[in-house]
């Protein structure tokens, strides 16, 4: 009777999930602020390039506020506290699941009975929440403030409607893409800390580092691959000390080491 141990599994699907559960918050966001530059600003600027002799620059600057407070109080209503709330929650909760199940299969093929209990989850589990809470509302909030700067310099600099509406769409584009980076690398590195509790909560003190084995695998991280290590002495990587999914964006797991 020799049953394989299922390897350490990264968790994809959740990454997915969280990364498109922020996007579409930034997305109706990106949508209102469309809506608002076109109602307070678009019309203003072509009106004042077809008459030169009409001073509408003039009063610009107030609708510039007027859009901006009506897009952030539209911000308020997306990323509400219960709104970023639910969304850290549920993922976390995904990666805890997801983590457990794995973990116990691969105890059940040692027989090694899974832990009764873990006293260090539920805090753990409430800092990794509150720290993607305010993940997510830094995605806001710098959004709020670089959208508030293409509309003033691009006023001022005397870009055309078209420009600054380009522009607009770009720093959407700029939102999904921390979006996305969050959800990955907070995947990784929920995943990995979360390893290291559990293998060691059972006496597991040594892990072997796995890569995802994709194309996307940088060099540093192909260099620990299959690496045995302690807990005690995890390897350094780009010059930070790190467990396997610490590291930016890593998608790298702990291979359980049974002695
Ligand atoms: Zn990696």
């Amino acid at each position: 009777m020799n049953k394989k141990v299922p390897i350490t599994r990264f968790p994809d699907a959740v990454a997915v999930t969280y990364s498109r559960a922020i996007r579409k918050m930034v997305l109706e966001l990106g949508d209102e602020t469309l809506k608002q530059f076109e109602k307070h600003i678009e019309l203003l600027l072509i009106e004042s390039r077809q008459d030169s002799t009409k001073f509408v620059v003039d009063g610009i600057f107030d609708s510039i506020k007027r859009m901006l407070k009506a897009i952030k109080n539209k911000a308020e209503i997306v990323f509400s506290e219960r709104k970023t709330q639910s969304a850290a929650e549920r993922f976390v909760k995904s990666v805890n699941r997801f983590n457990k199940h794995n973990i116990d299969n691969q105890l059940v093929v040692k027989v090694i009975d899974p832990a009764q209990r873990e006293p260090w989850l539920d805090s753990f589990l409430n800092n990794k929440i509150k720290d993607n809470v305010s993940y997510v509302k830094n995605i806001k909030d710098d959004y709020l403030s670089e959208i508030e700067n293409v509309v003033r310099d691009g006023v001022k600099e005397g870009r055309t409607a078209k420009q600054i509406r380009k522009q607009l769409v770009e720093r959407v584009g700029v939102a999904e893409s921390r979006a996305q980076f969050i959800a990955v690398d907070q995947t990784g590195s929920i995943l990995g800390q979360m390893t290291a509790e559990r293998h060691q909560q059972i006496g597991i003190d040594k892990f072997k580092w796995l890569t995802s084995q994709d194309e996307r695998v940088r060099d540093s991280h192909k260099a620990l691959s299959n690496e045995v290590f302690s807990y005690d002495d995890p390897p350094t990587a780009n010059g930070r000390v790190v467990l396997p999914g610490e590291d930016y964006r890593c998608r790298c797991v702990a291979i359980p080491v049974f002695d």
